[in-house]
């Protein structure tokens, strides 16, 4: 079932179904796409019709942050809850690795994709790491063919967004993969060169008070949250 939350359609799916569907998605012939919206990205999402048609032609819109939730709870019809990209992810490798799939990180500062691989292999023992790039390139060209050439079954754009909800609308035609992801700073986290919130804040949907405290650069970005907010709630009672 669809949520709609100013104009993008999420997927109300529980962390498990969307475990369970991106894996049914990895034994389908065409190339399927995941993203991940915010708050902030739904704001972007309003002012910028390409983007978002990119994210409501994707195979499954994933709630990422306590923000959607909020806003999808006031408008009257919830979510069944958050699912961060960056954790939905690492339960797919915990899958893939059972069956050893395949996976393909593109983005980042060089450097990093490599550790987050180098990491992820050795948590997930069996999973296939079919090749790395960093997103600091001009030419798509190459890289598309560096990625068709590994053809793996999973690829993770993560080059932060808007740009990546478009390279992979762009490319999604011409990529030889099963299923893609637009999964903005996590293999920073796989890399451990950015740290996640810990548990305890996690648990009381902190997160983002972790991250602005740890980033204050964030601040401006993180500012479209109120007027997210406030939209919500003027929908909820004018209706528009
Ligand atoms: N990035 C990239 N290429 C670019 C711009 C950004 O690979 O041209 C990477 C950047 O290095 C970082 C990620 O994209 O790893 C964006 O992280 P951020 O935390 O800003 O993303 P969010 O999850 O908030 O969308």
């Amino acid at each position: 079932m669809k949520v709609d939350v100013l104009g993008v359609s999420f997927d109300n799916v529980t962390m498990d179904e969307a475990v369970r569907l991106g894996m049914e998605m990895l034994d389908t012939p065409e190339a399927d796409t995941v993203v991940t919206p915010n708050p902030e990205i739904v704001m972007v999402c309003r002012k910028d019709p390409e983007l978002m048609g990119a994210v409501n032609s994707a195979s499954l819109v994933l709630p990422d942050g306590i923000g959607v939730v909020y806003g999808a709870k006031i408008l009257g019809t919830p979510l069944s809850g958050k699912v961060p990209g960056a954790d939905w992810a690492e339960k797919m490798f915990s899958e893939m690795s059972k069956r050893g799939r395949s996976v393909y990180f593109l983005g980042a500062k060089p450097g990093v994709a490599e550790k987050a691989a180098e990491n992820m292999a050795k948590k997930y023992p069996g999973l296939v790491i079919a090749g790395t790039h960093d997103g600091y390139f001009n030419d798509d060209g190459p890289v598309v063919e560096a990625i068709n050439s590994a053809s793996p079954d999973l690829l993770l754009v993560c080059l932060g967004a808007p740009k990546q909800e478009k390279w992979i609308s762009a490319h999604r035609g011409e990529l030889n993969v099963r299923l893609m992801a637009g999964l903005g700073g996590s293999l920073d986290v796989y890399a451990g060169t950015v740290q996640r919130a810990p548990e305890s804040w996690r648990k009381l949907n902190l997160e983002w008070l972790y991250r602005l405290i740890k980033q204050p650069s964030r601040l401006g970005r993180m500012l479209k949250l109120p007027r997210f907010l406030i939209l919500v709630v003027w929908k909820r009672f004018f209706g528009k």
